[in-house]
């Protein structure tokens, strides 16, 4: 048995409607399900510090709001983050302007993938691309900072990493990257392998180099993040251990837990147990958690805890590129 302390880091998924209809995903594909009691999310643990509110399409959900007013009244201080595809500007203003009410820095992450035309056929919505850039100057004029675009890169898009990269800098917004993969509970039957390593190269290399160039040490961590991202996409291999399940988790829209929304592995039904803690420590949640140990990915919410418990190795690589370049 691994563990150990609670959790901190959460990633919810509250619904899995959705109103996107991407090629990499087949989320839309699925039919509509009940959507977990409000009751079971006030199980949830305090002290939570990171919570990441996805779908499908989280605005989607009647309970948003609600379930933000939970997760604020027991973890005041935590930060909330919702996913979106950004495409229902008018309902994502209406839900704004009472959520910042409830959270004021709560931020936001629009996908995009590519710019224009190419955007609208991955996400397989036409004017997607204008609609996007219309929910983030309506997210701007509602005065919220933390805004993100967020690029998923896979071979169908690579080459389009520098140009959203480039607009979100234009738009002074911040840029977040992940790479297309292959779920059971999540991305089932959608082959996403990559197999452009070169274009992975050569765009990330753009990106690692610009944000070591600034002085600013989230920049640093950016940088290491995205090549920590292109070691795993070319070997398949993490560059710090995995520590899915022990320090952060996955609930989907049924209650299910898991260690990583990458993960097959469940811990448990949320319905099931009068709390989130007595789950945790169920047989089944600590069997999910060692089988997940073995396991590999690198997304944003699995590589944070490892990038605080390993300082040393990436300000080792942040000091080395600096000053002596990047190997890639
Ligand atoms: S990737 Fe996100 S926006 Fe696209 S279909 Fe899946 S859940 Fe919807």
């Amino acid at each position: 048995m691994i563990k150990i302390k609670m959790p901190n880091d959460f990633v919810l998924a509250i619904t899995y409607s959705c109103n996107s209809r991407c090629r990499m995903c087949n989320i839309w594909k699925k039919e509509a399900q009940p959507l977990l009691d409000l009751n079971e999310y006030k199980k949830l643990p305090e002290k939570i510090k990171d919570v990441n509110l996805t779908g499908g399409e989280p605005f989607l959900s009647p309970n948003l709001l609600e379930i933000i007013k939970i997760l604020v009244s027991k973890n005041p201080r935590a930060r909330i983050i919702i996913s979106s595809n950004g495409f229902a500007t008018e309902l994502i203003r209406q839900k704004m302007i009472e959520i910042l009410k409830i959270k004021p820095d709560i931020g936001i992450g629009i996908s995009l993938d590519a710019i224009g035309e190419a955007h609208n056929q991955i996400r397989g919505i036409p004017g997607g691309y204008d609609k996007v850039l219309a929910t983030i100057a309506m997210l701007k004029d509602l005065g919220i900072k933390n805004l993100r675009l967020a690029f998923t890169a896979g071979d169908y898009n690579i080459n389009e990493l520098k140009r959203v990269y480039k607009l979100s800098e234009d738009l002074g917004v911040q840029f977040t990257l992940a790479a297309t993969h292959n779920a059971e509970n999540y991305f089932n039957s959608v082959d996403n392998k990559i197999t452009k390593i070169n274009d992975f190269e050569s765009e990330f290399s753009i990106l690692i180099k610009n944000e070591l160039s600034k002085l600013n040490l989230k920049n640093w961590l950016r940088a290491y993040f995205a090549y920590a991202l292109l070691q795993f996409i070319k070997t398949g291999k993490r560059l710090l251990p995995n520590y899915s399940g022990q320090d952060s988790i996955f609930i989907d829209p049924l209650g299910d837990v898991y260690p990583s929304d990458v993960s097959g592995h469940v811990m448990g039904n949320l319905k099931e147990f009068e709390s989130f803690e007595k789950l945790y420590y169920s047989k089944k949640s600590q069997e999910a958690i060692e089988l997940e140990s073995k396991n590999q990915n690198w997304m944003i919410c699995t590589a944070r805890s490892a990038i605080k418990k390993h300082p040393f190795n990436v300000f080792f690589w942040i000091i080395k590129s600096k000053f002596f370049g990047i190997r890639l």
